[in-house]
């Protein structure tokens, strides 16, 4: 496997026994975890311990996440989807019931990764049903939204969230009255605030400003692509 993050032609395996993740690029130092599951990918995905995960991500020391779908009776990829760990914020993160008295570690909690959650441009395919994405179109998604790295955690979440609305809209050109159909969905996401419509227009500020996307007029007229 190539380094989806810089022009490297592969990244190594980490040895055993100092196992942060599964693989390392030796030139950007990028870390990569692989998840991989027999059906396909969509809902939910189980990760490890909670408070670990939300600690990695609260001091930006998560590594990239890939998620394998096989076939199990061929053991072929259907498909291989990086997830950049600056996709991840509160919004893609839920927290499972604590284990049973019963269990044998009793009151652990672990945690899912809401794949469906995800933002289309947050889930970058390697391999597509069966076939291999060239790798320049996969290092370009991943330049795309790098500018994530830099953003504070908390604001991810949102501009994650509004990155969805705006794949769901489905157009290269939209307008801000579009997006504010979403204002339902973002405020049961986002209890805590209370302005809404202030802060889809703040996002859609941040996403242009990082080239996301552009602002056509001042009357709300956006074009994406
Ligand atoms: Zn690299």
């Amino acid at each position: 496997m190539y380094c989806p993050a810089c022009s490297s032609k592969e990244i190594k395996t980490f040895p055993n026994n100092k196992k942060v993740a599964d693989f390392y690029c030796p030139e950007c130092s990028e870390q990569f975890q692989l998840k991989c599951q027999s059906k396909s990918l969509g809902g939910r995905i189980t990760d490890g311990a909670y408070d670990s995960l939300i600690t990695a991500m609260n001091l930006k020391e998560l590594p990239n996440f890939f998620f394998l779908h096989y076939a199990p009776t061929s053991y072929s990829v259907q498909n291989l989807t990086l997830v950049p760990s600056f996709f991840f914020s509160d919004s893609i993160i839920e927290k499972r019931k604590p284990l049973s008295e019963n269990a044998r570690r009793r009151g652990w909690v672990g945690c899912n990764i809401l794949y469906k959650n995800i933002a289309d441009d947050g889930k970058i395919k390697i391999i597509e049903n069966g076939k291999i994405v060239k790798p320049e179109k996969v290092r370009e998604s991943w330049k795309k939204t790098s500018f994530l790295k830099n953003v504070q955690v908390e604001s991810r979440g949102w501009l994650n969230d509004v990155m969805n609305c705006v794949n769901e809209i489905g157009k290269k050109d939209f307008e801000l009255e579009e997006v504010y159909t979403f204002k339902e969905y973002l405020s049961e996401l986002h209890p805590q605030n209370k302005n809404v419509k202030a802060k889809i227009r703040q996002q859609l500020q941040i996403l242009r400003d990082n080239n996301f996307l552009k602002f056509i007029d001042n009357k709300g007229k956006y074009h994406v692509g």
